[in-house]
């Protein structure tokens, strides 16, 4: 499963800013969980060797409640779901008292810590992190998140302290079984729908305890194929208070689509399209895995209600419209076996192998149907394509000043692949290279 790391300091330290920097995000997924203060925001690490989950806690102020209450509860959340705490610090403020109050908290908790001490853009940076050599952490950083620089360094060492993560263990699962994320905000329906699936018998009820960050795999045969469900928090019954609160669990929803070939994203066709739906469909296609949209509930609505909702949807989904959206109800079970056959479908495109010679090929046509616009004078060179993996299929295209090449022009071509390979469902990844 993807390792997490949280961010912790004081208000104003530069958390957010660093969470941006770190995750490139568009929109981090919150977590707004009743009688926080502050949000968390969710978001995956892509730019070092192995992704992980950042966590930034939201302000704490460390001040009149000592670290108490519901501050005190964040940063509890925080050493609970994380392998590495980040605690940052602000150069230009320099050491603060509810630093200390901080830092004692999270030693408290026996995880690796490293110090990032932020906010070092245009100072001496030997007297900078000299006053936080006190804290005595091996890993003290300095960082300017505003510029982006120190967080290469930065996510190595959090990857040095991060345990291997279990990414494994999924993949061993039985390799003919198609691996099934079901995600959505609270109330989508999810745990209907899995237990509609498996069948009412067959309702698990493990992790009672709740303690246990892991999604659960679910073993599901149906029409002679094999699946295997990743569940997020939904299917699990409301045993305790705290997991009903925790029932949205945005870790458990990032660890299940990594693990995954395919999200099955589940929205409630009676709530409008929310933001969050489209945050969860954002962030399964930046892992790059197959998409099915599951529009759930969709028994007992009138065929006004109906029509407005296919209407939203084609408007806010259009960054999407390649992936099958079914309409299903998991309370009757109907459009179930449609949407089984739309997860197979994109689990086919995802893994489909591409061969050098006709990508090229492909490549070539496209090219000359439209060309990359000049820059100064000059247009970029696409020359030969070769695959570069599956899930998603990637496409390495070589060619000379690619990185002046549009992302309308990348669009472009990645709908004309597209439609070469037929590839429904899942989205494509093309990588270009310069020179050989
Ligand atoms: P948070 O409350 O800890 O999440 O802090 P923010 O990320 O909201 O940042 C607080 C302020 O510090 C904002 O005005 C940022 O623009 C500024 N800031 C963040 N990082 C840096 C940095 O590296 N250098 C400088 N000079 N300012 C920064
Ligand atoms: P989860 O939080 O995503 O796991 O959602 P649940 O499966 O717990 O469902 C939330 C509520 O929606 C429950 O009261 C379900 O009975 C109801 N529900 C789930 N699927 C459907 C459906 O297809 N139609 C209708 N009318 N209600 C549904």
């Amino acid at each position: 499963m993807l390792p997490v790391v949280a961010l912790v300091g004081r208000p104003n330290v530069g958390k957010s800013t660093l969470f941006n920097a770190l995750t490139r995000s568009r929109d981090a997924l919150v977590a707004d969980m009743p009688g926080v203060t502050r949000d968390r925001h969710y978001g995956v690490c892509r730019t070092g060797a192995r992704p992980f989950v950042v966590v930034d806690t939201g302000g704490l102020s460390g001040e009149e409640e000592g670290i108490e209450g519901l501050t005190a509860q964040q940063v509890r959340l925080a050493i609970e779901e994380a392998s590495v705490l980040v605690f940052v610090v602000d150069a230009r403020d320099g050491l603060l008292p509810q630093d200390r109050t901080i830092l004692d908290e999270l030693r408290r908790s026996g995880k690796p810590i490293i110090a990032g001490v932020n906010k070092t853009d245009g100072l001496d940076l030997q007297n900078a992190m000299a006053e936080f050599a006190v804290f005595g952490i091996a890993n003290t950083l300095p960082l300017s998140a505003a510029h982006n620089r120190g967080t290469e360094d930065l996510v190595a060492s959090a990857l040095t302290l991060l345990p291997e993560d279990a990414h494994e263990e999924i993949e061993a699962t039985d390799p003919d079984s198609i691996r099934v994320a079901i995600v959505g905000r609270p109330n989508a329906g999810k745990s209907t729908l899995i237990n509609r699936l498996l069948g009412e018998d067959r309702l698990i009820v493990s992790n009672v305890a709740g303690t246990t960050r892991d999604p659960i795999k679910v073993s599901l045969e149906r029409d002679g194929r094999k699946y295997t469900l990743i569940d997020t928090a939904g299917v699990r019954r409301k045993a305790r208070v705290e997991e009903a609160v925790e029932k949205f669990s945005v870790i458990k929803t990032l660890q299940s689509m990594a693990a995954a070939q395919v999200v099955v994203v589940m929205v409630d066709a009676r709530e409008n399209l929310a933001d969050q739906d489209l945050t969860l469909i954002g962030h399964a296609v930046d892992e790059g895995r197959a998409l099915v949209i599951a529009v759930n509930k969709w028994d007992g609505m009138d065929s006004y209600q109906r029509e407005q909702c296919q209407n939203a949807l084609a408007r806010r989904l259009q960054f999407v419209d390649w992936a099958k959206t079914v309409f299903i109800s998991a309370l009757h079970g109907s459009g179930l076996r449609e949407l089984m056959k739309a997860v197979v479908r994109a689990h086919h495109a995802a893994t489909k192998e591409l061969g050098s010679s006709e990508l090229t090929k492909t490549l070539e046509r496209a090219y000359e149907g439209y060309q990359p616009p000049l820059v100064r004078g000059h247009a970029p060179k696409l020359r030969f394509a070769h695959p570069g993996g599956t899930n998603p299929p990637t496409v390495v295209i070589h060619g000379s000043r690619t990185k002046h090449i549009a992302p309308a022009y990348r669009r472009y071509l990645e709908n004309f692949f597209r439609k070469r390979y037929r590839l429904e469902g899942t989205p494509i990844r093309i990588e270009f290279r310069d020179g050989e």
